[in-house]
């Protein structure tokens, strides 16, 4: 099972900015005299929607990198305006996208049922997606990170298909106190909630449930992904603000 490195640029970099830092980005990772992208590595762009086609300019004909996107409205296409639909996402060559990302949840108020209801669509449609899910600072204090997690799972993935590829799911443990805060959580943390979020894929998948990746996402920098990355049960990151910036973004990558 290849790690997935995810950089999530969330609503930052113009058409431009976006096309340099991609470019910068394969060029890093693809030189002859440079570490190049290892074996086991992966490398996810999950950019502005406006962002999209020069990404996936950047990444065409590049072995190991995909496309991905932040969001969806789970809808075939109609009057949802301001909304995004998967056939236009695939269209640009999507091959992810995110559901039940801690931002969606609590700023814009994405109920569990309403992501569960994302990755049951975005699946059917096509897509692999990735579940992000996470205690706040008040949930861990008060000893629920199991609920909340397992709240979180139990919704997100109440609508599989029957059969499904393990490489199709990918499951985010981003606990919310680490994100975009320079706080990460220790390798103690990381391992007993990977732990769980396995434990609870099992629960949910069988044998299956053991071929899905888990990532990590919290303040994933250059200095930390090392550490990070051999943990138990973390088959990769996903990096916020880390990731902007192509030579900090493959630093992780190669980690
Ligand atoms: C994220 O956006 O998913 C994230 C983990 O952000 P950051 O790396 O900035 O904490």
């Amino acid at each position: 099972m290849k790690k997935l490195m995810a950089a999530n640029w969330k609503m930052y970099k113009t058409r431009d900015e976006a096309e340099d830092t991609a470019k910068a980005l394969v060029k890093l990772l693809t030189k002859s005299d440079g570490p190049g992208l290892p074996e086991d590595r992966e490398v996810l762009v999950l950019p502005p929607f406006t962002a999209l086609r020069p990404v996936r300019k950047a990444f065409k004909n590049v072995p190991g990198f995909f496309l991905g996107a932040q969001n969806f409205y789970p809808a075939e296409q109609g009057a949802y305006t301001g909304e995004i639909c998967t056939d236009m996402l695939l269209d640009y060559g999507c091959a992810y996208a995110l559901a039940g990302h801690s931002e969606r949840r609590h700023i814009l108020g994405e109920s569990d049922e309403f992501v569960g209801s994302k990755v049951t669509f975005g699946l059917a449609k096509g897509l692999s997606m990735i579940l992000c899910v996470g205690e706040t600072l008040d949930e861990r204090k008060a000893g629920r990170l199991e609920e909340v997690v397992g709240r979180q799972m139990r919704a997100g993935l109440a609508g599989l298909p029957e059969g499904l590829a393990s490489e199709r799911l990918v499951i985010a443990y981003e606990p919310v106190w680490a994100i975009g805060t320079g706080l990460t959580a220790g390798p103690e943390e990381i391992v007993a909630a990977h732990a769980l979020v396995r434990s609870l894929l099992v629960e949910r998948l069988g044998e299956t449930g053991r071929e899905i990746r888990i990532q990590y996402g919290g303040s994933v920098k250059p200095e930390n992904a090392g550490d990070i990355i051999t943990l138990d049960n973390v088959d990769g990151v996903l990096v916020g603000g880390s990731s902007l910036n192509a030579e900090s973004f493959s630093r992780i990558v190669t980690a």
